[in-house]
């Protein structure tokens, strides 16, 4: 089968690989209908030291069930399945917490031990827990949308959540990739009165404020948290979102938020340093992890099935998988929000 190999920065390839087969009793084995390139794959892309075996990649999928190991139960060979970003059991303590990104049984696509969505084809590990069958058929029009559900959507969500997002509160999202402009609709969704998006590009603060933004701040560090302040009565946010990553974001997101406020941060921390003094005297709340997207897949289903959000729209690029190449630079070079692919 065809899959996308990363062999390094910048070196992305779709070659030849071993056939995704059945291994376990709990396994299924789906052939991908529809896949996309994450904005944390840029970190890969932008830094990983040159391999020779290379990385499999993607975790962002939506597939049809080819066969079933002998002990799955809740889905079929012909059914069109939603994969979260990570898998899971949906049995032990912590999934039965909805912590699925913590499963004892879990794991995570791609790398150099398992398939990648971005390909033709994947085995999936503890299909029961993972995999929930969509009520739709192949080509609906409503495929972007839903598949914005096995990461960027359910993760803007849970950092809404994470952030205690609540009817009236203000809310800052500090990034404008697709997690963050889902967060802007995240908390829409979850009735936040006011909405401040920190952005510097056009066509992301267009699209931020279409999914519910209300303000746009354009100013980062010393500036943008004075910005915050002077648009907040002087106190800061009841709500951040972080959704970046890097130390400069996680820092104008904790001085963003008042005293008593939350933080929720779903950016993959590359060099995150807290200073404990800085934590003590911010008096602010912080949760924050992969996203146990698993977790909000019925409900966001449900809410986009009836039409109530339309996340689908941070993809602004459609590409075969043999050109998944110019998806990843498009992506890198800001030319595109989010890519989507067809095998
Ligand atoms: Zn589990």
């Amino acid at each position: 089968m065809r899959a996308t190999v990363m062999y390094g920065a910048g070196d992305v390839r779709v070659e030849n690989v071993p056939d995704a087969r059945l291994e376990e009793p709990t396994d299924a084995l789906l052939v991908v209908t529809r896949s996309c390139i994450c904005g944390s794959d840029l970190w890969p892309y932008k830094s990983m030291e040159p391999t020779e075996e290379g990385r499999r990649m993607g975790h962002e999928f939506i597939g049809r069930v080819e066969a079933v190991g002998s002990e799955v139960r809740t889905v079929k060979p012909g059914d069109l399945v939603v994969a979260p970003f990570a898998w899971s059991d949906g049995t032990c303590v912590f999934c039965r917490e909805g912590l699925q990104t913590s499963c004892l049984h879990g794991g995570w696509w791609g790398g150099t031990e398992q398939d990648g969505g971005q390909g033709e084809a994947v085995r999936v590990p503890q299909a029961d827990g993972t995999l929930v069958v969509l009520p739709v058929e192949e080509d609906d029009a409503l495929m972007p949308s839903l598949l914005t559900l096995s990461d960027v959507m359910g993760t803007g969500w849970f950092a809404a959540d994470a952030a205690n997002v609540k009817p009236g509160v203000t809310v800052v999202v500090v990034g404008d990739g697709a997690v963050g402009l889902l967060g802007v609709l995240s908390a829409k969704q979850m009735g936040a009165e006011r909405i401040i998006a920190m952005s510097r590009h056009e066509s992301r603060q267009k699209l931020a404020r279409e999914f519910g933004a209300t303000d746009i701040v354009t100013e980062r560090g010393d500036e943008g948290v004075e910005r915050i302040k002077q648009l907040t009565k002087g106190v800061g946010a009841d709500s951040v979102l972080e959704c970046v990553g890097t130390q400069e974001s996680m820092m104008q997101a904790i001085r963003s938020t008042r005293p008593g406020g939350s933080v929720g941060y779903v950016g993959v921390p590359h060099g995150v340093e807290l200073q404990g003094e800085d934590l003590f005297y911010s008096h602010v709340r912080l949760h924050g992890g992969p996203a146990p997207v698993r977790r909000y897949l019925p409900q966001l289903i449900d809410l986009v099935m009836k039409n109530e959000i339309n996340p689908g729209k941070v993809f602004d690029l459609t590409l075969p998988l043999d050109q998944v190449a110019d998806g990843y630079r498009a992506m890198d070079e800001r030319r595109a929000i989010k890519t989507l692919l067809r095998p």
